[in-house]
């Protein structure tokens, strides 16, 4: 079966084995965030719609898990903002109800985790990994670029309200955008709404691959343990700094088939990755996986065009 919905299973650096389920199309999120390794926003937007029959996506995970096969997780994410499909809680009953054995990972943004019916269909997950960039409304615009009306004190408020109500892991991820997100300004306020949000683990992230816009740039690891030990100043969870997975393991067999197409493509004409997306008919969070790891291998050439990051391979 050709999946739509499913990609992976993907060694993901926080959670393992993981396959990936996509519940929203191409893009639509609340958010646009500057370094978006998926680029642009096209849809920015809050309204949240079924966008596919649940059934579609029930009779791909099926097909998938029919002789359950190992994963350290099934992960909603994908290329935009899992919880503006509405029908999320459903397919979160399905999979407790048809597939106990595997636990559940939700990937999200965080901004509507204000709202209480939301909040309360994404319980049942096992764990949650939200995203918080900025504390300060100015910067909250200036990275995340959200859609006109946001606020990140709402996106506070949320993750705030989410840590009352949810007795599961919570770790939050920190992008951490070079001399914007990181002013002693800043941190001292983002360090301030962790504090109130209390997750069980804060994970500090930074550029992997071109994002959505050129000037982001990756924080170097120095500033990123600087940033750790002013963070652990004040707050007594875990903080660490994802580190990237560049070694293949045994469930990455699959990747290598991928890794020759890319490559046969690449060599041919340079394409982004929604070209490749589309050309290899493989989802396009699976081939940004890829090109991140053969980018940090530095088989890679990159070159920003208008119609977004364009990759081809070094000869
Ligand atoms: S990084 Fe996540 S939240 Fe930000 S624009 Fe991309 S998909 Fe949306």
């Amino acid at each position: 079966m050709k999946y739509k919905h499913l990609f992976g299973p993907i060694l993901s650096r926080r959670l393992g084995l993981s396959l990936g389920l996509d519940l929203v199309p191409y893009k639509y999120c609340p958010l646009n965030c500057v370094y978006c390794e998926v680029q642009n926003t096209t849809n920015l937007q809050t309204t949240r719609e079924a966008f596919f029959p649940v059934q579609e996506i029930l009779a791909e995970l099926d097909s998938f898990l029919q002789d359950r096969p190992h994963l350290d997780y099934i992960t909603f994410s994908g290329a935009g903002e899992p919880t503006l499909n509405s029908s999320i809680s459903e397919i979160i009953s399905y999979i407790k109800k048809h597939y106990p054995e595997y636990k559940l990972a939700l990937l999200t943004n965080a901004v509507l985790l204000n709202d209480e019916e939301v909040l309360a269909e994404i319980l049942p997950c096992d764990v949650i990994l939200p995203s918080l960039d900025a504390a300060s409304q100015e910067v909250y615009e200036k990275v995340n670029r959200p859609q006109a009306g946001l606020l990140v004190s709402d996106q506070i408020a949320g993750l705030v309200k989410l840590r009352k109500r949810y007795a599961g892991p919570i770790w939050l991820e920190v992008f951490i955008v070079p001399d914007i997100t990181d002013t002693p300004e800043e941190l001292k306020l983002l360090r301030a709404a962790i504090k109130d949000i209390a997750p069980d683990l804060v994970q500090l992230n930074s550029l992997d691959r071109p994002g959505a816009e050129e000037w982001v740039k990756a924080a170097s690891t120095q500033r990123l343990k600087e940033i750790k030990i002013y963070m652990a100043q004040e707050l007594t969870m875990p903080i660490e700094i994802i580190a990237k997975i560049v070694a293949p393991t045994e469930g990455k067999a699959p990747d290598e088939e991928i890794v020759n197409l890319i490559s046969g493509t690449l060599t041919r004409r340079e394409s982004t990755a929604e070209d490749l997306a589309f050309m290899l008919d493989i989802h396009i969070n699976e081939i940004s996986n890829i090109l991140r790891e053969l980018n940090a291998e530095g088989v890679l050439l990159t070159a920003r065009k208008p119609r977004g990051v364009c990759y081809s391979w070094k000869s």
